[in-house]
Formats: C-alpha cells, sequence, structure tokens
C-alpha cells in the first residue's frame, strides 16, 4: 500500500485500482508492453483471465521491469 510521490499524467490509472475493470487491458509507458487480462502473463506464471487489479504485489513490467503504477489504461475498444 505504498503512494509514490509520482503524480502520473492524463492516462495514468495512479495506481487507482478502483478505476479497472475486470478486463482492462494496460499499457507500460516505458516500454510500450501490454497486459491483457485474457492472457496472463506467463513470465510472472500469471493465470490467463488474472484482472490487473488482481497482479501480485511483487509484480513488475516482464519487458522493463518496472512498477505497474507506470501502467496507462487502455481504451476498451482498441482491437
Ligand atoms: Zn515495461
Amino acid at each position: 500500500m505504498s503512494h509514490p510521490p509520482f503524480e502520473g499524467f492524463e492516462g495514468s490509472y495512479l495506481g487507482n485500482r478502483n478505476v479497472l475493470q475486470p478486463g482492462s487491458r494496460l499499457e507500460c509507458k516505458i516500454c510500450w508492453w501490454v497486459y491483457d487480462p485474457a492472457q496472463g502473463d506467463p513470465q510472472w506464471q500469471i493465470a490467463p483471465g488474472t484482472p490487473f487489479a488482481d497482479l501480485p504485489p511483487h509484480w513488475r513490467c516482464p519487458n522493463c521491469d518496472c512498477e505497474p503504477d507506470q501502467f496507462l489504461l487502455l481504451p476498451d475498444e482498441a482491437t
């Protein structure tokens, strides 16, 4: 339950997991890697169907190792 001093910017979910839907996809703003709940994250042994909000607290971007607070919420309509 840490609150980093970083305030984020427009598009960032600011660590507020209440805005996340179970199917929400989020994109790493540093390396653009996308977390898709339908896929999970094999690198962290996250099972497919796991919402971003349910990722373990020690989870990091599997591509650049940044914290989940650095992820941006993607609009649902993007396909
Ligand atoms: Zn990343």
